[in-house]
């Protein structure tokens, strides 16, 4: 049975790579009939922030890969917040020192400054484990009686718990993307699993837990890579079977080099967050795809394509589908660069695939900021206007953010006329044919578009006009601009009365 989990540490807001991690496992559980998890790692007390569980809550909520385990539903692996957990990780630390597993490490911090700072000066790394050469300057359990640790301890002397890493051993390890991989355990340092204030550190409480909720694959990002030895060896110092591992690649920036972050998404004007955020302490905000006017399924299909590929030439995945496809065995190795054009790319692709009716809903809020009340009545009354204004404007956009700016001359009259266009179209004559067009206009019964177009195309033909000394100072009497969808379709849809009253104005 497939079981997963997301495990993110609530120091801030959810980066895309998180999400990313998040989706990765969404997909592997559906597609595999498994059970999604949310586990909250909040040991670390020092880093936590209030607000980012309901954030990470939320993010997965919008973009509706909700979990199926975790705080609040089917607790049964509960509890899912580590900070309540606490008990659960004294008792293993205690069975890891009790088989000699781990032992208790009393060395100061200046103490291991002054070790850190010997070896640099030979152009050395500092490994911390029991059987480096350092042996006699370590103050650890292994060095002192027990009569020695025993009382250090009852003293209230701080302390931490460091696993003891095998000697000379080469670890075969298998991930699911990566293949072997190969490490030979003494490059390992003993690293800490609990310290006295009665904290486990991220690698214990991440294992005993993975194992307690009876995960199967443990799918996270790169940067944990090193940490799988570590990992492995708890296992099998606990005599647990080890979950399989899938470390998925990094994101890069746009440019390929180095880690994306959320100065590039700053620099080149690009979210790198699901949701906006307000970070409490300073009062920076930071933009989030869906207050950028992203759709869900865009954001789901741009991350699912970073990393991973079909092997088609589909680009378009709902998240059905993508459900159907998904492999970790299809997942790179290689970094992952993010490309912003892209991820509008497909904002596009999604928008265009939308109905007009759904589009409006969306349009309606945002024009209710917009508008008069009285236009807005008016809007109100007909909803099928706002719906006809998006089916003539959408091809043009990216984002609903974008239909205001190509559509607000359907809602208000031009309050100005573009002076460029005006001063190239609007010549000497252009008062009197204007003037004629309103007679013409006037007599028309059937208001519709091909109608009006037949009929001023007649006028325009007995009458000998150039279609160029009509048309664009019509357009612009209407629009303001020589922007806009196709004149009649324009004219339909504001109606007889405000065409003729937009272009008497342009005259006066
Ligand atoms: N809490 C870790 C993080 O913030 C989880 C790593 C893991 O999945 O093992 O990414």
């Amino acid at each position: 049975q497939v079981r997963v989990r997301f495990a993110p540490s609530p120091t801030g807001p959810l980066h895309i790579g998180g999400v990313r991690t998040a989706l990765f496992n969404y997909l592997f559980a559906k597609k595999h009939n498994g059970t999604f998890i949310l586990r909250i790692e909040d040991t670390d007390q020092t880093r936590y922030v209030a607000n980012a569980e309901q954030y990470i809550t939320d993010a997965l909520n919008w973009l509706e890969i909700p979990f199926d385990e975790g705080v609040g539903k089917n607790e049964k692996f509960g509890p899912y917040r580590q900070s309540e957990r606490k008990h659960i990780y004294k008792k293993y630390i205690q069975e890891l020192l009790d088989s000699g597993n781990a032992y208790y490490a009393f060395d100061t911090s200046e103490q291991l400054d002054a070790h850190r700072k010997d070896h640099e000066e030979k152009g050395k790394t500092f490994i911390y484990n029991w059987h480096n050469r350092e042996k006699g300057r370590l103050v650890n359990s292994l060095v002192l009686t027990a009569d020695e640790v025993q009382k250090r301890i009852e003293n209230g002397d701080k302390y931490v718990v460091r696993f003891k890493s095998p000697q000379d051993e080469t670890l075969v390890m298998n991930d699911i993307i990566r293949g072997e991989v190969k490490i030979d355990t003494n490059v390992l340092d003993d690293k800490i699993l609990f310290k006295s204030d009665g904290m486990p550190t991220y690698h214990l409480a991440n294992i005993v837990d993975d194992h307690l909720m009876e995960i199967s694959h443990v799918i996270r990002g790169e940067e944990w890579l090193p940490s799988m030895a570590l990992h492995v060896l708890l296992y099998r110092a606990f005599g647990w079977d080890a979950p399989e591992f899938a470390h998925l690649p990094l994101i890069l920036k746009p440019t390929g080099k180095g880690k994306l972050s959320k100065r590039d998404g700053d620099k080149l004007g690009f979210p790198v967050f699901p949701l906006a955020y307000t970070n409490e302490a300073t009062g920076e905000v930071s933009r989030g795809y869906k207050e950028d006017g992203y759709f869900p399924e865009t954001v789901i299909n741009f991350l699912a394509f970073l990393g991973w590929n079909p092997g088609t030439e589909q680009e378009i995945f709902s998240l059905e589908e993508l459900v159907q496809s998904f492999d970790l065995k299809r997942v790179n190795k290689s970094g992952a660069r993010f490309d912003p054009d892209k991820t509008k790319w497909y904002n596009q692709q999604y928008l265009q695939s939308k109905s007009d009716e759904e589009l409006a809903e969306i349009f309606i809020p945002v024009l209710k900021q917009k508008c008069s009340d009285e236009i807005l009545k008016q809007v109100q009354n007909d909803k099928n206007f706002v719906t006809k204004v998006v089916g003539l404007i959408k091809e043009r956009a990216t984002f609903v953010n974008d239909f205001w700016d190509l559509s607000s001359f359907f809602f208000e009259t031009p309050k100005e006329y573009d002076a460029k266009a005006s001063k190239k179209q609007w010549k000497e004559g252009t008062p009197e044919i204007m003037t004629n067009l309103i007679s013409v206009l006037s007599e028309i019964e059937d208001f519709s578009s091909a109608n009006i177009e037949t009929i001023v195309k007649e006028w325009l033909t007995t009458n000998e006009l150039g279609f160029g000394k009509v048309m664009p100072p019509f357009r612009l009497a209407l629009v303001g601009a020589m922007s806009g969808p196709h004149l009649f379709d324009i004219v339909e849809l504001i109606g007889k009365e405000e065409t003729i009253q937009r272009i008497e104005k342009a005259i006066s």
